[in-house]
């Protein structure tokens, strides 16, 4: 069961991971154009150089603070040209840095307003749901509440929020158009994938209504017709992103990134897997967490 599932099972980091979060840290990539990962195994977080100032889509939490940093030097960017920071959902895996980038770089942070008062409505869901993932992953509240539809503008980059509700009640998917040697192609990432939470007893656990089953299919229904060239995930897991670099930096043709298919390849096995774990009896979902490891999932992946 767990290869099938792995993407979407227990993808957490493991104790010594957790105790010693350098262990997930890997060298940042270029994907295509002005974006990059600097993300690490366990969260992913896009950075695209606008060429007004550094945007980040996405943070790590905090224990990938000091990781995310390094990745950016990495790159030859400058963490003090960071200008925006858009947070797709209220998940510390997601803004767990977010308030000691803002304290060092004034960055400007934006995230949807359903997510953001769910959040502050909810501390007490927050703390348990932060518990053992270490320091200062505090809560925020973003600059700007983004709405379903909003467009935003960042030097060179105009992105469309989408509100696609399941993961979380207020979770949002992004879309964007960039220049790759001198072709406009169109990345999209979708917001929240993980089902794991929404079994009707883990939603009674975190008390959130069970209508979020239901709306987490409408929400895969509603971002069907976007165009997108390079699909991005909230987690390098969810698009394979780390395997792709491999494959480029062994010389395979073309850039994997780009692969106009992926995108209701993707949206397809979100559903089919969702609709399968629904059907799960309490224990079959049990084992599929059991069964999932982060590491598994990238064995044979680095050569080093
Ligand atoms: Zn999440």
């Amino acid at each position: 069961m767990a290869t099938k599932y792995i993407r979407f099972g227990n993808m957490m980091p493991t104790e010594e991971q957790k105790a010693r979060p350098y262990l997930i840290d890997k060298d940042p990539f270029q994907i295509a154009g002005n974006l990059y990962y600097v993300g690490n195994l366990w969260c992913a977080s896009h950075l695209i150089d606008t060429g007004e100032g550094l945007l980040l889509l996405d943070v790590p939490a905090a224990s990938g603070y000091p990781g995310l940093l390094i990745n950016i030097q990495k790159l030859g960017f400058n963490i003090c040209d960071l200008k925006w920071i858009v947070c797709s959902h209220a998940h510390t895996d997601h803004y767990g840095c977010i308030q000691a980038l803002v304290a060092r770089t004034g960055a400007k942070t934006y995230m949807g307003r359903v997510d953001t008062e769910d959040m502050m409505a909810n501390p007490e869901r927050t703390k348990r749901l932060d518990a053992g993932l270490g320091p200062y992953n505090e809560p925020f509240v973003p600059d700007v509440q983004l709405e379903d539809g909003d467009v935003l503008t960042f030097g060179n980059v105009t992105m469309k929020c989408v509100l696609t509700p399941g993961h979380t009640i207020g979770v949002m998917s992004h879309f964007w158009e960039m220049d790759v040697d001198g072709e406009t192609l169109r990345v999209g990432i979708y917001g929240g994938s993980g089902y794991g939470s929404l079994s009707t007893e883990g939603l009674k656990k975190f008390g959130q209504p069970l209508s979020m089953q239901r709306v987490f299919v409408e929400s895969i229904e509603k971002v069907w017709d976007e165009k997108v060239d390079i699909m991005l995930g909230n987690h390098p897991f969810h698009s394979d992103e780390y395997q792709k670099n491999e494959r480029r930096k062994k010389g395979c043709a073309g850039n994997p990134f780009i692969d106009p298919t992926e995108w209701h390849r993707y949206l397809t096995e979100l559903r089919t897997g969702f609709e399968d774990f629904l059907q799960f009896t309490p224990e079959q979902g049990a084992a599929m967490f059991a069964e999932t490891h982060l590491m598994e999932y990238y064995e044979g992946v680095f050569e080093d």
